[in-house]
């Protein structure tokens, strides 16, 4: 790809060093059909993207309207760890796509301890991709250190009693979650999952239900990529989640799922070239959800 444009996150240092050169990008469809190009192999931390897939095992458990009350579903128009947003609306997270929203909605994960919900999340995680997800230590002790300002977030959600347990406590698991090691490959079985119906089309495991499919989507359409969400469902019409680490999953409901993979971002967050691969894609197999033909 020509275009060299965009920044590599470095506000968590171990980021910082990836290879700006590295893409990949996959595709699976609903029948398993999968298809791997350039670096799709490539390890890279899930970051932002765990979020709508520990969002659909929240409503999986809790249902619709209560994840819905607890954690919002609409746009917050700003940056994904903004602390305005959450005073702006007396401490009411949003939506799950933003680092607020994602820290109430690992707070629903089942369990009684930490490590508990913590399983919960990898194992589910890995249904999803279909292979055992494991944690990128590295990643994992480099965003624990320089915590401060989700551990704000995490304080600022409990004293308007909109977390439950110990907001540290819940703010390690989200920064565990986010520091599962995948591939655009995997992104792209666990978007596909959500395209089928919650079947995991590799391996016929059926992760979440169909609703739960389809609350995620609508979500992820509002708010996957941030303020930039309207930009992009107005150019390329399909749901799409990003990540720091350069990740961008987009969901094809019925039909399949991307997943690519280049570290340099835009100013929102989002990988630049993953953006313009997913974008050629989506053109060229016209899979725009508002084209009428
Ligand atoms: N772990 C990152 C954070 O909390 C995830 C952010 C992202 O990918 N946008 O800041």
């Amino acid at each position: 790809m020509a275009d060299q444009s965009g920044t590599v996150a470095d506000y968590i240092p171990i980021l910082g060093a990836a290879d700006p050169a590295l893409f990949g990008l996959a595709v699976v469809d609903v029948t398993g059909g999968v298809h791997d190009a350039g670096d799709a192999l490539h390890p890279f931390s899930i970051q932002s993207i765990s979020k709508m897939f520990v969002y659909a095992l929240a409503i999986q458990e809790h249902g619709h309207e209560r994840v819905r009350d607890i954690v919002g579903v609409n746009n917050t128009g700003l940056p994904f760890n903004s602390v305005v947003a959450l005073e702006l609306n007396a401490g009411h997270p949003m939506n799950p796509m933003v680092n607020a929203g994602a820290i109430a909605t690992t707070a629903l994960m089942p369990g009684t301890t930490p490590e508990e919900k913590w399983e919960r999340i990898r194992t589910g995680l890995s249904a999803f991709a279909g292979r055992e997800l494991t944690l990128d230590d590295e990643v994992y002790h480099s965003e624990a250190e320089t915590n401060q300002r989700n551990e704000g977030l995490g304080s600022l959600l409990s004293s308007y009693g909109r977390l439950e347990g110990d907001s540290d406590a819940i703010v390690d698991i989200y920064t565990r979650q986010c520091a599962l090691n995948v591939t655009a490959h995997d992104l792209a079985v666990m978007g596909a999952t959500l395209a089928d119906g919650g079947v995991n089309p590799v391996t016929g495991e059926q992760v979440v239900s169909a609703d739960v499919c389809r609350d995620t989507l609508a979500v992820v359409a509002a708010s996957g990529l941030y303020e930039r969400s309207g930009e992009w469902l107005f150019e390329i019409g399909i749901p799409a989640k990003s990540g720091v680490s350069g990740g961008i999953v987009a969901v094809s409901p019925g039909k399949g799922a991307a997943g690519a993979f280049s570290p340099p971002l835009d100013s929102a967050g989002n990988s630049v070239r993953s953006q313009l691969a997913i974008g050629y894609l989506s053109r060229a197999l016209g899979l725009n959800l508002f084209a009428s033909a």
